[in-house]
Protein backbone atom coordinates (compact mmCIF):
# COMPACT_ATOMS: atom_id res chain seq x y z
CA UNK A 1 0.00 0.00 0.00
CA UNK A 2 1.63 3.34 -0.61
CA UNK A 3 0.27 5.53 1.74
CA UNK A 4 0.85 8.84 0.38
CA UNK A 5 -1.32 7.63 -2.32
CA UNK A 6 -4.36 7.14 -0.37
CA UNK A 7 -7.17 9.19 1.19
CA UNK A 8 -8.05 8.36 4.76
CA UNK A 9 -11.15 6.39 3.31
CA UNK A 10 -9.20 4.73 0.71
CA UNK A 11 -6.84 3.70 3.42
CA UNK A 12 -9.54 2.38 5.15
CA UNK A 13 -11.28 0.29 2.25
CA UNK A 14 -7.56 -1.32 1.86
CA UNK A 15 -7.29 -1.75 5.56
CA UNK A 16 -10.74 -3.81 5.35
CA UNK A 17 -9.77 -5.78 2.04
CA UNK A 18 -6.44 -6.39 3.71
CA UNK A 19 -6.75 -7.16 7.39
CA UNK A 20 -10.40 -6.87 7.85
CA UNK A 21 -10.42 -3.36 10.01
CA UNK A 22 -11.31 -0.17 8.94
CA UNK A 23 -11.40 3.69 9.81
CA UNK A 24 -10.45 3.47 12.89
CA UNK A 25 -7.05 2.38 12.31
CA UNK A 26 -6.86 3.86 8.73
CA UNK A 27 -7.88 6.91 11.07
CA UNK A 28 -4.55 6.39 13.21
CA UNK A 29 -2.34 6.08 10.60
CA UNK A 30 -3.41 8.82 8.77
CA UNK A 31 -3.11 11.15 11.89
CA UNK A 32 0.53 9.84 13.09
CA UNK A 33 1.68 10.42 9.66
CA UNK A 34 -0.02 13.30 8.30
CA UNK A 35 -0.92 15.05 11.39
CA UNK A 36 2.01 14.69 13.30
CA UNK A 37 4.67 14.13 10.82
CA UNK A 38 5.96 10.87 12.64
CA UNK A 39 8.19 8.38 10.64
CA UNK A 40 6.40 5.52 11.72
CA UNK A 41 2.94 4.98 12.78
CA UNK A 42 3.23 1.52 14.66
CA UNK A 43 3.84 3.68 17.97
CA UNK A 44 -0.50 4.68 18.00
CA UNK A 45 -2.01 3.80 20.79
CA UNK A 46 -4.86 2.05 18.50
CA UNK A 47 -1.89 0.06 17.17
CA UNK A 48 0.06 -0.51 20.41
CA UNK A 49 -3.14 -2.50 21.16
CA UNK A 50 -2.76 -4.57 17.95
CA UNK A 51 0.57 -5.46 17.61
CA UNK A 52 -0.04 -8.40 15.10
CA UNK A 53 -1.25 -5.44 12.88
CA UNK A 54 0.76 -3.62 13.29
CA UNK A 55 3.78 -5.60 12.66
CA UNK A 56 1.92 -6.77 9.06
CA UNK A 57 1.29 -2.93 7.92
CA UNK A 58 5.07 -1.90 8.90
CA UNK A 59 6.33 -4.49 6.07
CA UNK A 60 2.74 -3.58 4.05
CA UNK A 61 3.01 0.27 3.91
CA UNK A 62 5.42 1.69 1.40
CA UNK A 63 6.33 5.33 2.04
CA UNK A 64 8.04 7.11 -1.18
CA UNK A 65 11.45 6.77 -1.62
CA UNK A 66 11.87 10.71 -1.54
CA UNK A 67 14.99 12.58 -0.49
CA UNK A 68 15.76 16.38 0.18
CA UNK A 69 19.27 17.09 -1.49
CA UNK A 70 18.97 20.63 -1.91
CA UNK A 71 17.79 23.75 0.05
CA UNK A 72 18.77 27.02 -1.30
CA UNK A 73 16.94 30.36 0.41
CA UNK A 74 16.87 34.28 -0.66
CA UNK A 75 14.82 36.35 0.93
CA UNK A 76 12.50 34.14 3.03
CA UNK A 77 12.09 32.17 0.18
CA UNK A 78 13.01 28.54 -0.10
CA UNK A 79 13.71 26.72 -2.71
CA UNK A 80 14.24 22.67 -2.30
CA UNK A 81 15.66 19.93 -5.01
CA UNK A 82 14.29 16.01 -3.93
CA UNK A 83 15.42 12.75 -5.73
CA UNK A 84 13.34 10.18 -6.88
CA UNK A 85 13.59 6.80 -6.98
CA UNK A 86 14.82 7.13 -10.02
CA UNK A 87 17.37 9.13 -9.15
CA UNK A 88 15.55 12.00 -11.12
CA UNK A 89 14.84 15.54 -9.52
CA UNK A 90 12.29 17.66 -8.87
CA UNK A 91 12.13 21.17 -7.15
CA UNK A 92 9.12 22.88 -4.69
CA UNK A 93 9.32 26.26 -3.00
CA UNK A 94 8.25 27.53 -0.15
CA UNK A 95 7.38 31.21 -0.38
CA UNK A 96 6.14 32.87 3.22
CA UNK A 97 3.77 35.72 3.07
CA UNK A 98 1.30 38.03 5.11
CA UNK A 99 0.03 35.53 7.20
CA UNK A 100 0.18 32.49 4.98
CA UNK A 101 2.70 29.94 3.98
CA UNK A 102 2.54 29.28 0.05
CA UNK A 103 4.01 26.08 -1.35
CA UNK A 104 4.43 25.83 -5.23
CA UNK A 105 4.46 22.03 -5.95
CA UNK A 106 6.09 20.01 -9.25
CA UNK A 107 4.17 17.43 -10.89
CA UNK A 108 5.91 16.22 -13.75
CA UNK A 109 9.45 15.86 -14.04
CA UNK A 110 9.94 18.44 -16.36
CA UNK A 111 6.89 19.68 -18.93
CA UNK A 112 6.50 18.62 -22.70
CA UNK A 113 4.16 21.75 -22.90
CA UNK A 114 7.86 23.67 -24.76
CA UNK A 115 6.86 27.42 -23.97
CA UNK A 116 9.79 29.21 -25.42
CA UNK A 117 9.87 31.72 -21.89
CA UNK A 118 9.88 28.41 -19.57
CA UNK A 119 12.91 27.45 -18.02
CA UNK A 120 11.34 23.83 -17.00
CA UNK A 121 9.68 23.70 -20.46
CA UNK A 122 13.00 24.07 -21.99
CA UNK A 123 14.50 20.73 -19.94
CA UNK A 124 11.80 18.66 -21.82
CA UNK A 125 9.82 16.13 -20.27
CA UNK A 126 11.09 12.99 -18.28
CA UNK A 127 8.10 11.74 -16.48
CA UNK A 128 4.91 11.86 -14.59
CA UNK A 129 4.85 12.22 -10.79
CA UNK A 130 3.10 9.61 -9.40
CA UNK A 131 0.11 10.37 -6.58
CA UNK A 132 2.75 9.98 -3.73
CA UNK A 133 5.86 12.04 -4.78
CA UNK A 134 3.59 14.89 -5.46
CA UNK A 135 2.12 14.50 -1.71
CA UNK A 136 5.39 14.12 -0.19
CA UNK A 137 6.70 17.55 -1.31
CA UNK A 138 3.98 18.68 0.89
CA UNK A 139 4.58 15.98 4.09
CA UNK A 140 8.99 17.33 3.56
CA UNK A 141 8.09 20.78 3.50
CA UNK A 142 5.77 20.56 6.82
CA UNK A 143 7.57 18.15 8.30
CA UNK A 144 11.36 17.91 7.20
CA UNK A 145 11.41 21.70 6.84
CA UNK A 146 9.14 22.90 9.47
CA UNK A 147 6.85 25.20 7.68
CA UNK A 148 3.19 25.47 8.40
CA UNK A 149 1.59 25.39 4.40
CA UNK A 150 -1.08 26.58 4.50
CA UNK A 151 -1.30 27.44 0.74
CA UNK A 152 -0.77 24.95 -2.21
CA UNK A 153 0.04 26.39 -5.89
CA UNK A 154 0.08 23.92 -8.61
CA UNK A 155 3.03 26.26 -10.16
CA UNK A 156 6.20 24.38 -10.06
CA UNK A 157 7.85 21.87 -12.92
CA UNK A 158 5.27 20.53 -15.25
CA UNK A 159 1.34 20.94 -16.63
CA UNK A 160 -1.07 19.51 -14.26
CA UNK A 161 -3.50 18.77 -16.64
CA UNK A 162 -1.12 17.02 -18.07
CA UNK A 163 -1.00 14.39 -15.06
CA UNK A 164 -4.69 14.74 -14.45
CA UNK A 165 -5.07 11.32 -12.70
CA UNK A 166 -2.20 11.64 -10.07
CA UNK A 167 -2.60 15.66 -9.62
CA UNK A 168 -6.45 15.26 -8.78
CA UNK A 169 -5.56 12.30 -6.43
CA UNK A 170 -3.00 14.09 -4.85
CA UNK A 171 -5.61 16.71 -4.35
CA UNK A 172 -8.14 14.67 -2.48
CA UNK A 173 -4.92 13.66 -0.48
CA UNK A 174 -4.20 17.36 0.36
CA UNK A 175 -7.17 18.05 0.81
CA UNK A 176 -8.40 15.11 3.55
CA UNK A 177 -9.21 16.74 6.99
CA UNK A 178 -8.26 13.93 8.63
CA UNK A 179 -4.76 14.37 7.48
CA UNK A 180 -3.16 17.58 5.48
CA UNK A 181 -6.35 19.20 5.67
CA UNK A 182 -5.51 21.93 3.33
CA UNK A 183 -8.96 23.52 2.19
CA UNK A 184 -9.77 23.57 -1.73
CA UNK A 185 -9.91 27.35 -1.33
CA UNK A 186 -6.31 27.26 -0.50
CA UNK A 187 -5.18 25.39 -3.56
CA UNK A 188 -4.51 26.57 -7.05
CA UNK A 189 -3.90 24.60 -10.03
CA UNK A 190 -2.63 26.62 -12.75
CA UNK A 191 -2.59 25.12 -16.63
CA UNK A 192 -0.96 26.50 -19.88
CA UNK A 193 -4.56 25.90 -21.19
CA UNK A 194 -5.19 22.39 -21.40
CA UNK A 195 -9.35 22.25 -22.44
CA UNK A 196 -9.06 18.63 -22.35
CA UNK A 197 -7.96 18.72 -18.58
CA UNK A 198 -10.19 21.86 -18.21
CA UNK A 199 -13.16 19.69 -19.58
CA UNK A 200 -12.47 16.65 -16.90
CA UNK A 201 -12.03 18.96 -14.23
CA UNK A 202 -15.29 20.90 -14.47
CA UNK A 203 -16.90 17.49 -14.59
CA UNK A 204 -15.57 16.64 -11.13
CA UNK A 205 -17.71 20.05 -10.22
CA UNK A 206 -14.50 20.87 -7.60
CA UNK A 207 -15.63 24.49 -7.43
CA UNK A 208 -13.78 25.72 -4.52
CA UNK A 209 -10.67 24.74 -6.15
CA UNK A 210 -8.62 27.65 -7.62
CA UNK A 211 -7.91 27.78 -11.32
CA UNK A 212 -4.97 29.98 -12.88
CA UNK A 213 -4.60 29.95 -16.68
CA UNK A 214 -1.30 31.29 -18.26
CA UNK A 215 -2.64 33.01 -21.12
CA UNK A 216 0.61 35.31 -22.28
CA UNK A 217 -1.21 36.24 -25.34
CA UNK A 218 -4.54 37.01 -26.39
CA UNK A 219 -3.77 36.51 -29.91
CA UNK A 220 -3.58 32.89 -31.78
CA UNK A 221 -0.64 33.74 -34.27
CA UNK A 222 1.65 35.24 -31.59
CA UNK A 223 0.11 32.58 -28.46
CA UNK A 224 1.11 29.65 -30.53
CA UNK A 225 4.54 30.74 -30.96
CA UNK A 226 4.77 31.35 -27.43
CA UNK A 227 3.21 28.40 -26.24
CA UNK A 228 2.92 25.50 -28.44
CA UNK A 229 -0.14 23.93 -26.94
CA UNK A 230 -2.33 27.15 -28.58
CA UNK A 231 -1.92 25.43 -31.85
CA UNK A 232 -3.97 22.20 -30.19
CA UNK A 233 -6.32 24.35 -27.75
CA UNK A 234 -6.76 27.80 -29.33
CA UNK A 235 -7.62 31.01 -27.74
CA UNK A 236 -11.43 29.85 -28.53
CA UNK A 237 -11.57 26.73 -27.46
CA UNK A 238 -10.25 27.54 -24.26
CA UNK A 239 -12.53 30.42 -23.65
CA UNK A 240 -15.48 28.38 -24.53
CA UNK A 241 -14.05 25.57 -21.61
CA UNK A 242 -13.89 28.35 -19.08
CA UNK A 243 -17.37 29.77 -19.54
CA UNK A 244 -18.26 26.76 -18.59
CA UNK A 245 -15.95 26.09 -15.61
CA UNK A 246 -18.04 25.40 -12.04
CA UNK A 247 -16.38 28.54 -10.05
CA UNK A 248 -17.41 29.26 -6.31
CA UNK A 249 -19.92 31.79 -5.98
CA UNK A 250 -16.72 34.62 -5.55
CA UNK A 251 -14.72 32.40 -7.64
CA UNK A 252 -12.52 34.11 -9.85
CA UNK A 253 -10.47 32.49 -12.71
CA UNK A 254 -6.83 33.88 -12.32
CA UNK A 255 -5.13 35.25 -15.55
CA UNK A 256 -1.30 34.73 -15.59
CA UNK A 257 0.41 36.63 -18.12
CA UNK A 258 4.27 37.03 -18.27
CA UNK A 259 5.50 40.38 -19.84
CA UNK A 260 8.23 39.95 -22.21
CA UNK A 261 9.44 43.26 -23.40
CA UNK A 262 8.81 44.02 -27.30
CA UNK A 263 6.71 40.47 -27.41
CA UNK A 264 3.76 40.89 -25.67
CA UNK A 265 3.48 44.12 -23.80
CA UNK A 266 2.45 46.59 -26.22
CA UNK A 267 -1.07 48.70 -25.83
CA UNK A 268 -2.48 46.72 -28.52
CA UNK A 269 -1.63 43.66 -26.84
CA UNK A 270 -3.67 45.00 -23.66
CA UNK A 271 -6.43 46.00 -25.53
CA UNK A 272 -6.47 42.34 -27.52
CA UNK A 273 -6.62 40.89 -23.61
CA UNK A 274 -9.08 43.01 -22.47
CA UNK A 275 -11.57 41.94 -25.40
CA UNK A 276 -10.72 38.56 -24.52
CA UNK A 277 -11.46 38.81 -20.83
CA UNK A 278 -14.94 40.50 -21.59
CA UNK A 279 -16.65 37.15 -22.19
CA UNK A 280 -14.86 34.97 -19.55
CA UNK A 281 -16.30 34.25 -16.21
CA UNK A 282 -14.63 37.34 -13.37
CA UNK A 283 -11.33 36.99 -13.95
CA UNK A 284 -7.60 38.99 -11.83
CA UNK A 285 -4.39 38.98 -13.81
CA UNK A 286 -1.64 38.25 -12.46
CA UNK A 287 1.17 40.33 -14.23
CA UNK A 288 4.92 38.36 -14.34
CA UNK A 289 7.25 40.72 -15.36
CA UNK A 290 9.85 38.16 -17.36
CA UNK A 291 11.64 36.00 -15.04
CA UNK A 292 15.37 35.29 -16.97
CA UNK A 293 17.97 32.62 -17.11
CA UNK A 294 21.44 31.89 -17.68
CA UNK A 295 20.16 31.15 -21.49
CA UNK A 296 17.23 33.96 -21.94
CA UNK A 297 16.23 35.32 -25.18
CA UNK A 298 13.59 37.61 -23.83
CA UNK A 299 13.83 40.55 -21.68
CA UNK A 300 11.68 41.95 -19.09
CA UNK A 301 9.91 45.43 -19.47
CA UNK A 302 10.87 48.29 -17.25
CA UNK A 303 8.83 48.65 -14.37
CA UNK A 304 7.50 52.10 -15.77
CA UNK A 305 6.46 50.14 -18.70
CA UNK A 306 5.12 47.05 -16.33
CA UNK A 307 3.08 50.29 -14.06
CA UNK A 308 2.00 51.29 -17.50
CA UNK A 309 1.12 47.97 -18.82
CA UNK A 310 -1.35 47.14 -15.62
CA UNK A 311 -2.76 50.87 -15.94
CA UNK A 312 -3.85 49.87 -19.68
CA UNK A 313 -5.55 47.07 -17.89
CA UNK A 314 -7.03 48.70 -15.24
CA UNK A 315 -8.60 51.17 -17.30
CA UNK A 316 -10.15 48.23 -19.15
CA UNK A 317 -11.91 47.47 -16.00
CA UNK A 318 -9.71 44.49 -15.56
CA UNK A 319 -8.41 43.40 -12.45
CA UNK A 320 -4.92 43.50 -12.27
CA UNK A 321 -2.08 42.58 -10.22
CA UNK A 322 1.67 43.11 -10.69
CA UNK A 323 3.11 40.24 -9.02
CA UNK A 324 7.09 40.25 -8.49
CA UNK A 325 8.43 36.72 -8.33
CA UNK A 326 10.11 36.08 -5.36
CA UNK A 327 13.15 33.99 -4.98
CA UNK A 328 15.06 35.27 -8.34
CA UNK A 329 18.66 34.98 -6.75
CA UNK A 330 18.22 31.27 -6.35
CA UNK A 331 16.29 30.81 -9.31
CA UNK A 332 13.03 29.84 -7.64
CA UNK A 333 10.86 32.45 -9.44
CA UNK A 334 7.94 31.62 -11.84
CA UNK A 335 9.07 29.38 -14.90
CA UNK A 336 13.22 29.42 -13.51
CA UNK A 337 12.47 25.57 -12.14
CA UNK A 338 14.57 23.08 -13.01
CA UNK A 339 17.20 25.76 -14.22
CA UNK A 340 20.12 23.68 -12.08
CA UNK A 341 19.64 20.13 -13.45
CA UNK A 342 19.51 21.75 -17.28
CA UNK A 343 22.81 22.04 -17.42
N1 LIG B 1 2.35 24.47 -16.46
C1 LIG B 1 1.49 25.26 -15.69
C2 LIG B 1 1.97 25.38 -14.28
C3 LIG B 1 3.34 26.02 -14.14
S1 LIG B 1 3.07 27.61 -13.60
C4 LIG B 1 1.31 26.62 -16.32
O1 LIG B 1 2.05 26.94 -17.22
O2 LIG B 1 0.39 27.31 -15.92
C5 LIG B 1 4.40 28.44 -14.22
C6 LIG B 1 3.99 29.90 -14.41
O3 LIG B 1 5.16 30.66 -14.62
C7 LIG B 1 3.11 30.08 -15.64
O4 LIG B 1 2.12 31.04 -15.38
C8 LIG B 1 4.07 30.64 -16.68
O5 LIG B 1 3.41 31.42 -17.62
C9 LIG B 1 5.06 31.40 -15.81
N2 LIG B 1 6.39 31.47 -16.36
C10 LIG B 1 7.04 30.55 -17.09
N3 LIG B 1 8.27 30.98 -17.41
C11 LIG B 1 8.40 32.20 -16.85
C12 LIG B 1 9.46 33.14 -16.79
N4 LIG B 1 10.63 32.89 -17.38
N5 LIG B 1 9.26 34.28 -16.11
C13 LIG B 1 8.09 34.53 -15.48
N6 LIG B 1 7.07 33.66 -15.48
C14 LIG B 1 7.21 32.51 -16.16
FE1 LIG C 1 5.19 23.77 -18.94
FE2 LIG C 1 3.87 25.75 -17.70
FE3 LIG C 1 6.48 26.00 -18.33
FE4 LIG C 1 4.66 26.02 -20.26
S1 LIG C 1 4.88 27.54 -18.60
S2 LIG C 1 6.56 24.86 -20.29
S3 LIG C 1 3.19 24.58 -19.46
S4 LIG C 1 5.61 24.56 -16.89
Amino acid sequence: MRLFSLTCSDLAREMNRHYGKGLHHAAAIYREIFKKGNDSFTEAPELLRSPALAARLAEDVRFPSCRIVSLQQDAGVVKFASTLHDGLTIESVIIPGNGRTTLCLSCQVGCRMGCTFCTTGRIGFARNLETEEIVWQVHAARFALGYRIDNIVFMGMGEPLDNFDQVLQAVRVLSDQRGFDVALSHMTLSTAGHVEGLHKLAALRLSKLRLAVSLNAADNRLRSSLMPINRTFPLERLAESLRGFPLARDGVVLIEYVLLAGINDSRQNALQLIRYLVDLPPVRVNLIPYNADARSRYRSPSPEHVREFASWLTDGKVFTRVRHSHGRKIMAGCGQLGATLAS
